[in-house]
């Protein structure tokens, strides 16, 4: 699967990368919500690059050939 069939399966919006929060308000695609301890739900976004990473990490031979 290439980089944009992969960004393809996901809604993307303004947001900040649970990762690269340095980074600002970038397009993110939502990963998942949980619920921290303290209560109520907190939303993880992820940017362009961690999308595609987390992608490719998991595929055959994933990880070995960064673009
Ligand atoms: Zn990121």
């Amino acid at each position: 699967m290439d980089r944009q069939q992969i960004l393809g399966q996901y809604d993307w919006a303004p947001g900040i990368c649970f990762r690269h929060q340095s980074k600002g308000v970038v397009p993110t695609a939502h990963i998942k919500t949980i619920r921290p301890a303290a209560g109520g739900l907190q939303d993880i976004r992820a940017c362009v690059d961690c999308v595609v990473e987390m992608n490719t990490r998991r595929g055959p031979g994933g990880g070995c050939c960064p673009d």
